[in-house]
């Protein structure tokens, strides 16, 4: 199947979830067996030579993906998750959103000093999520070798942001 086969199976929902916002879904390529496979075998191949020690996905579809990408690669997977939301110890970062803020969390000790860390979500768009998500792992001594993303808004810039931060970047759809 050809990404831009995959492509055709993103639906976009204009005006969700707030007016002048085109909604990339992807739930309508996950729910086809072939596109999912087909997208998680792109995903893996860029991943898999990086050899990562650790796959990190950001709530909420980054962890489809990136649980999906880690029995690929035979590796573990740590959710990211919105805050008030894992039951153990937490740390977490602040991040400044277009409309006030938002807080991601990670279950203390699960990324430990010096792991190498494949960080992946849906899709990326300003990048802040991923900023904030990079600049979390990193304080816990993690080295984060790629943001792998199934979709890409260049329009938004995300990617740039990223590699300007100094964390490489990577999406299969743009
Ligand atoms: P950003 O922090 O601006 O890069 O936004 C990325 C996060 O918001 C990801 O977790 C996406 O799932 C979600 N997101 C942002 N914009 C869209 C969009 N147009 N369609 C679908 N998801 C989006």
């Amino acid at each position: 199947m050809s990404i831009d086969s995959l492509t055709a199976l993103v639906r976009t929902i204009p005006d969700f979830p707030k007016p002048g916002i085109q909604f990339r879904d992807v739930t309508t390529l996950l729910a086809d067996a072939r596109g999912l496979a087909e997208l998680v075998d792109h995903m893996a191949a860029v991943a898999r030579p990086l050899d990562p020690d650790l796959i990190v996905g950001i709530e909420a579809r980054g962890f489809i993906l990136g649980a999906a990408l880690a029995l690929a690669l035979g590796k573990g997977f740590v959710p990211l998750r919105k805050a008030g939301k894992l039951p153990g110890k937490t740390v977490g970062i602040d991040y400044v959103l277009e409309y006030g803020t938002d807080r991601l969390e990670l279950h203390e000790g699960q990324v430990p000093h010096g792991v190498r860390v494949l960080l992946v979500d849906d899709l990326i768009a300003t990048g802040g999520t991923a900023l904030a998500a990079a600049q979390l792992l990193r304080e816990q001594g993690a080295s984060v070798l790629m943001a792998l993303f199934a979709i890409d808004l260049p329009d938004l810039g995300g990617m740039a942001a990223l590699e300007a931060d100094g964390v490489a970047a990577q999406a299969i759809i743009a």
